[in-house]
């Protein structure tokens, strides 16, 4: 089988490995779509110390369950599926309520275990058994199963947010996760959402593709001022932060109303990720700030719902797609922010 394999920063090459066989409690799939995520584009750029290579990376990922290796019970070949990502220990505290991304000891697919930018992938015994595997819709097709992850993480972060009818919400950051908030902020009723970003072309392409939300380019407007102006003086009732920016964190302190609910969805720069922050707004306004790490199995089956039901339209998030062959200059398109997401197709799986 072909498997985009990373060979170290910088380094991927299409290679032809031997077709695995799934072991006992093992299930293998076959990889029909896998998109590239924020996290790919770092570990071949960068490397990461969870990914050991030579591996395959990728877990946004979309297949059918090709064979059940022995004592697998409760799929059928052919069957459309993904896999949720975080696998955990089983055991911590956690991992009993079944809060996998919270494990102690967590172990992923696409970083510690081989992922979907190949023909074909094993979904491990542990992960079999802490019941990863996600059984998807027929109706949906597989660049919108990709989807379902990257949805999934912001599915888990508008938990904590609490959005109501009405609500004006504030999204820093245009790209295809913002946008992904964008879309389930809709869903929940908001009335007013705006985007801010520093690039011209990523608020176009969101206004483009989400005629709804608002758009201000923050290297250019002053974002507390703008939002002030937005609602009346009373600021943004929900705030997402969706980049990697301090200053950006420190800014939705100020713009918040009373009552608001800020997520800082982002990571922070690992050298830097200290903020300032006016503890008395939070006092004073009654506001609650939340973190938020990627996501679980129910945040999976609330995105496959949502896209199977036609609530949310999971195709206008992809804006290009590449074969298999052609990862690297994914990985590029990504990186260059022109697009949202892309899916690579893995092309005769
Ligand atoms: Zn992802
Ligand atoms: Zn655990």
């Amino acid at each position: 089988m072909r498997a985009a394999m990373f060979l170290g920063p910088g380094k991927m090459e299409i290679q032809e490995v031997e077709k695995i066989k799934p072991k006992k409690g093992e299930v293998l799939m076959k990889v029909h779509a896998c998109a590239v995520c924020g996290t790919d584009i770092r570990i071949f750029y960068h490397g990461q110390k969870n990914v050991v290579p030579p591996h395959i990376t990728g877990h946004e990922i979309a297949g059918v369950i090709e064979e059940l290796g022995q004592g697998v019970k409760g799929y059928k070949p052919g069957q459309k599926v993904t896999v949720v990502t975080c696998v955990g220990c089983g055991k911590c505290r956690f991992c009993k309520k079944g809060i996998y991304n919270l494990c102690d000891t967590p172990r992923y697919i696409g970083y510690y275990y081989p992922g979907g930018f190949a023909e074909y992938m094993i979904v491990p015994a542990e992960a079999v058994q802490g019941n990863n595997i996600l059984k998807v819709p027929n109706n949906l097709g597989f660049s919108e199963i990709a989807m379902i992850e990257p949805l999934s993480c912001c599915i888990n972060a508008q938990e904590y947010l609490n959005i109501q009818k009405g609500d004006t919400v504030v999204i820093i950051g245009a790209g295809p996760i913002g946008c992904m908030h964008a879309e389930l902020a809709k869903a929940s009723g908001a009335k007013k959402i705006v985007m801010f970003d520093i690039s011209d072309n990523r608020l176009e392409l969101a206004k483009s593709r989400f005629e709804y939300v608002l758009t201000a380019n923050n290297s250019k407007e002053d974002m507390v001022k703008k939002v002030m102006e937005l609602t009346n003086n009373e600021g943004a009732d929900v705030i997402i932060v969706a980049c990697p920016v301090n200053a950006c964190q420190e800014q939705a302190m100020q713009m918040v109303a009373k009552k608001g609910r800020i997520s800082f969805f982002g990571g922070l720069p690992k050298d830097n990720p200290y903020i300032k922050l006016d503890s008395n707004i939070v006092h004073y306004k009654e506001v609650s700030i939340f973190g938020v790490f990627a996501s679980n199995r129910k945040h999976y089956e609330e995105a496959a719902k949502l896209i199977s039901t036609g609530k949310i339209n999971a195709k206008k998030f992809v804006t290009d797609a590449f074969p298999l062959e052609k990862i690297v200059e994914g990985i590029e398109t990504t990186k260059s922010g022109k697009g949202l997401k892309t899916v690579i197709s893995i092309v005769g799986a």
